[in-house]
């Protein structure tokens, strides 16, 4: 029988979310995605008007269909927490029900349940200043959108997961190494990602039985790597230097994510699985 995911971080066909989700479809999965509310139009309608569909097409020629895309802002819990200048905002007016809480709310009330829940969002305001240089400001709006976003998501999904089911994040491996560059306290947003998965991982396994891992990726052009605005040295010092001198491609992520959302993995919960063509496992360039 086929699987349901829901993939929240998906808002064009360039980031690791849209590879996720191919290869969930691929290996036969019903495809949900959560795009970021102020990205929402332009992604609607630029997949209405046809313009993914070149990379919407899957290994036996069909194209990706996507079931239904919920408006999502992975920084707000419940309605409560929307202050007024962002209820009032003009990207945000023409959508509702986007808060975390109200996301699980309508995909359980529209389908019930799902068995894989994705998270593939990151943002850091200040993610091009040096970590001496980032405001308490930064620092914090960096952890809520890119780590407490993936606490808050599976605490509020996990009701509605089945059981076997399996929830998978995206990590940088600046968390554990030093990467100038990634700055704004998106290192630290990526320790705690990290960490959590592995507390996640006992809670949820032994609520529900649910496994909890996260990808430590190697270098995508993405839009959110576009704007940290290292990511083509990044790309070069990996094609020179890991022990797989070829250029990731987002693909071999979403396999990578199949595979853990799969029975394959059955017994792998709590891990950092890299996906980096070895890069991981240099001590030094060469
Ligand atoms: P991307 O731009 O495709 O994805 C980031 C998504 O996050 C966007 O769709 C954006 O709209 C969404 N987003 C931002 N703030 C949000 C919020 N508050 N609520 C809901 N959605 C929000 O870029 P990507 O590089 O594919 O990023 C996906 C994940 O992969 C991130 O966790 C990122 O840190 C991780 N990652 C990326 C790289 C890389 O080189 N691109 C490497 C390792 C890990």
């Amino acid at each position: 029988k086929g699987k349901r995911a829901f993939i929240a971080g998906v808002a064009d066909d360039n980031g690791y979310g849209w590879a996720i989700a191919k290869s969930l479809a691929a290996a036969g999965a019903e495809i949900l995605v959560g795009t970021w509310v102020p990205a929402l139009n332009i992604f609607e309608s630029s997949l209405r008007r046809g313009k993914f569909d070149e990379s919407r097409v899957l290994p036996d020629g069909s194209l990706m269909e996507i079931t239904k895309i919920y408006p999502l802002d992975a920084v707000f819990d419940n309605p409560e927490d929307v202050p007024e200048d962002i209820k009032t905002n003009k990207r945000y007016a023409g959508s509702s029900k986007w808060t975390v809480q109200e996301a699980a709310e309508s995909v359980k009330s529209d389908f019930g349940s799902i068995d894989i829940l994705v998270h593939s969002l990151a943002n850091g305001p200040e993610v091009v200043k040096p970590l001496l240089e980032t405001s308490r400001k930064g620092y914090l709006a960096a952890l809520s959108a890119s780590s407490y976003s993936y606490v808050s998501l599976l605490k509020h999904f996990l009701p509605i997961i089945n059981p076997g089911g399996s929830s998978i994040s995206l990590t940088y491996i600046a968390s554990e190494r030093i990467i100038p560059g990634y700055g704004g306290g998106m290192s630290s947003a990526k320790a705690a990602l990290e960490s959590d998965t592995r507390v996640l991982a006992f809670e949820a396994g032994r609520r529900k039985g649910i496994r909890v891992n996260t990808i430590s990726a190697g270098p995508l052009r993405s839009r959110a790597a576009k704007a940290i605005g290292f990511i083509d040295m990044m790309i070069d010092y990996s094609s020179a230097n890991a022990p797989l001198q070829k250029e990731l491609s987002a693909e071999e992520v979403g396999n990578t994510a199949a595979f853990l959302a799969s029975p394959l993995a059955s017994a792998i919960t709590g891990g950092v699985i890299y996906v980096d063509n070895g890069l991981n496992a240099m001590g030094v360039g060469v």
